[in-house]
């Protein structure tokens, strides 16, 4: 069996409520055998349900955080729980934050300012962050290097930018996740980007319930989906499926600060 970690999949969602056991399940049967839960969709439900997964299943961590989307809506009352779940010893990092100016769903300023405040929360807490950048990626490594991310552990989730990008995130020693966009066919740039990202910076992830990859695409994603991105992960950096699968596994750790898995799946 070939191990598999999802670095980024929101199973605390609704989507996952009417069968959330049976996807971990079929998840597990895949060899997927640990994944980071992202708290951060909507409201701060995402947060507490994402911790309260990580407590009940040793294989799952959790991040807690708000996407970018939604920081227009946030008070000090909302603020105030991510303060507080932040230094949970299930939770590995501050994230999903970041900037989307595709969608531009909270106003840019808004986006910079929660974004270098939830960098800031992740200094204090001593946790990497994961960031959602979508056609922003200027505006954000300012913002990263500004805030001393490097330091921290971060990881640039769904990357969606040109090997340029890549190559940058790279040169500051980030690390870049690859989504199910990397199996789509109008995806060429993206696959070019693959190369370069040195091999211990690389990982996977579904976003599921989003993106599911080809042949699974147009589906709810899950994270046992995640076998068919590794493979043209693998194809694209020039490795075996096994060779990025333990490469990815070793990288997901190393960010999140866990202990490898020993032993059998
Ligand atoms: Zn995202
Ligand atoms: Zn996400």
């Amino acid at each position: 069996m070939i191990r598999l970690f999802d670095s980024h999949a929101h199973v605390d969602g609704p989507e996952f409520d009417a069968d959330r056991g049976e996807v971990l399940a079929r998840a597990r049967a895949a060899g997927v055998s640990r994944m980071i839960v992202i708290g951060a969709v909507g409201d701060t439900g995402s947060a507490e349900r994402s911790v309260a997964l990580a407590e009940q299943d040793p294989d799952i961590w959790a991040t807690v955080a708000t996407h970018p989307h939604d920081v227009d809506k946030m008070t000090d009352a909302w603020w105030a729980v991510h303060e507080r779940l932040a230094p949970h010893p299930r939770v590995v990092a501050i994230g999903e934050t970041g900037l989307d100016y595709y969608y531009d769903h909270s106003p840019r300023q808004v986006q910079q300012v929660a974004f270098a405040r939830f960098l800031e929360l992740a200094h204090r807490v001593g946790k990497p962050v994961v960031c959602h950048i979508r056609d922003a990626h200027d505006d954000a490594r300012a913002i990263l290097k500004e805030g001393r991310a490097g330091e921290l552990g971060c990881v640039i989730h769904c990357f969606t930018g040109t090997p340029e990008d890549a190559k940058a995130y790279a040169e500051l020693g980030y690390y870049v996740s690859f989504s199910g966009i990397v199996t789509y066919k109008t995806a060429q740039p993206l696959r070019d980007a693959v190369p370069f990202v040195p091999r211990d910076r690389l990982l996977i992830e579904t976003d599921c319930p989003y993106l599911a990859p080809i042949p699974k695409r147009g589906k709810r994603n899950e994270p046992g989906f995640i076998v068919h991105t590794a493979e043209v992960v693998a194809s694209c950096a020039g490795m075996s499926f096994e060779e990025l699968a333990a490469q990815t596994v070793e990288n997901t750790c190393r960010v999140f600060h866990l202990d490898p898995p020993t032993g059998l799946p």
